[in-house]
């Protein structure tokens, strides 16, 4: 049980787009394409 819902946890999490957690998610800050909805980047930094 415990392994499934670790397992559900890091399903939910793997959906979630990076910029909502960005350092970098206000006007200006971030001029790249793939914002808001990065899934993958290499400026992230988390707020
Ligand atoms: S730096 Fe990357 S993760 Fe952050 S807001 Fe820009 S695109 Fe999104």
């Amino acid at each position: 049980m415990k392994r499934f819902l670790k397992k559900l946890k890091s399903l939910f999490k793997a959906k979630r787009f990076l910029c909502d957690s960005c350092k970098y998610d206000y006007r200006g800050a971030c001029s790249r394409p793939e914002k808001p909805n990065a899934i993958e980047c290499p400026d992230y930094k988390k707020r």
